[in-house]
């Protein structure tokens, strides 16, 4: 008889109730082979990340972040059970470059939300761990008293891949923490390069954080991030440093009278805070609130999910036709000759394609 305790069991479950979860053997088919095979349980699964199990629900993340052919079904099949009860909270992604206080920000936003009855779950897209082994976000102790807090839950950036990968993985792992009841989702990277871009195709709110320079605020920040964000949030508005806050609060607001808001019907805007004594947070949540209600009422806020989804489908495609044309053994064969011809110069580019399509 099994004698390991249940990893977890439901509100008044008898002694009877076992869950020795996630992993189930079976046979395989073949006569004369006794081996067995490990297979996921998948009810199990459904139903731990459902009852919020934070054992089951690293795993289930742990599953999806998977490149492993084998557990991309299960992943899939997972999924598609929880998708129904997805979808509800608000996701909110936070850019902004090191040093800028994203996690001091995170530790006290989270804390605050919590103390507004809200779960609050974080997830990292970390580029840096996407081209080498070094992170940006990983390595500090960070968000202590937030991590600790069982109504938060924090996951590091999936630490191989490419964006592409990892932002499918983070977008995944977002429907599995809305399943499992959370009610903020924060979706934090470093302001480098493609990410940003990539947050902001699966939030609905993009809050991009500042501190304040020499004065030179406005040129040090490209037009075309502004143009993502829903909120700047001038951070370390705090001791000496505050005047000079309040300077670029004002500075930001008016510039982004110029630039096209992020949002349709939102006119984007720049607040002050300080993670370090707290101030501002609370109008900084009543701010994504009010945003949330207007997106809301407008249809806007529906809207961009669906276009969301749609978008994403298209990447997905493009990125199995790619991956299948590179796998096929006729490419594979082609393509080095033709990579050298083209280099070379001895053939038109346009031309070495062509070939590359003939039969
Ligand atoms: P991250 O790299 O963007 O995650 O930034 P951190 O949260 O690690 O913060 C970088 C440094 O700025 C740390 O030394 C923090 O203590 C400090 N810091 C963060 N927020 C504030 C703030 O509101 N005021 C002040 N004065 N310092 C802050």
């Amino acid at each position: 008889m099994d004698k390991r305790k249940p990893e977890w069991t439901p509100n008044g479950a008898g002694e009877a109730f076992a869950s020795s979860v996630v992993f189930k053997r079976e046979s395989t088919a073949q006569p004369g082979k006794a081996h067995a095979r490990k297979i996921w349980d998948l009810d199990a699964l459904e139903a731990g990340v459902k009852a919020d199990n934070r054992t089951i629900l690293s795993r289930a993340i742990t599953l999806v972040e998977s490149n492993s052919p084998k557990h991309f079904e299960v992943a899939q099949e997972l999924l598609k059970r929880l998708l129904p009860v997805s979808g509800k909270s608000i996701r909110i992604g936070i850019t902004g470059v090191p040093g800028v206080g994203k996690s001091s920000f995170i530790e006290r936003f989270g804390m605050y939300l919590i103390e507004q009855g809200k779960k609050v779950a974080v997830l990292a897209i970390d580029p840096s761990s996407s081209l080498s082994k070094g992170s940006i976000l990983g390595d500090k102790t960070r968000m202590e008293e937030l991590s600790r807090h069982p109504s938060s839950f924090i996951r590091p950036s999936p630490s191989s891949g490419i964006l592409g990968g990892v932002a499918r993985k983070t977008r995944e792992s977002i429907v599995i923490c809305e399943a499992a009841g959370f009610d903020v989702i924060l979706i934090e990277t470093v302001g480098v390069g493609q990410s940003e871009i990539t947050v902001r195709s699966m939030v609905d709110f993009f809050l991009l954080m500042q501190i304040t320079g020499a004065g030179d605020e406005l040129q040090g920040i490209k037009k075309g991030i502004m143009e993502l964000a829903d909120l700047i949030v001038v951070n370390k508005a705090d001791g000496d440093n505050l005047p000079r806050a309040k300077v670029a609060e004002r500075e930001f607001n008016n510039a982004l009278h110029y630039i096209r808001n992020a949002t349709k019907g939102w006119q984007t805007k720049a607040q002050i805070c300080s993670a370090r004594t707290g101030a501002g947070i609370d109008a900084i949540w009543r701010t994504i609130t009010e945003f949330c209600e207007k997106t809301g009422d407008s249809g806007v806020f529906e809207q961009r999910r669906l276009s969301q989804t749609a978008a994403w489908f298209e990447d997905l495609i493009s990125e199995a036709v790619l991956s299948r044309f590179f796998q096929s053994p006729q490419i594979k064969v082609k393509l080095p000759e033709l990579r050298e011809q083209v280099a070379k110069g001895k053939i038109p580019v346009a031309y070495a394609v062509s070939i590359l399509f003939d039969d």
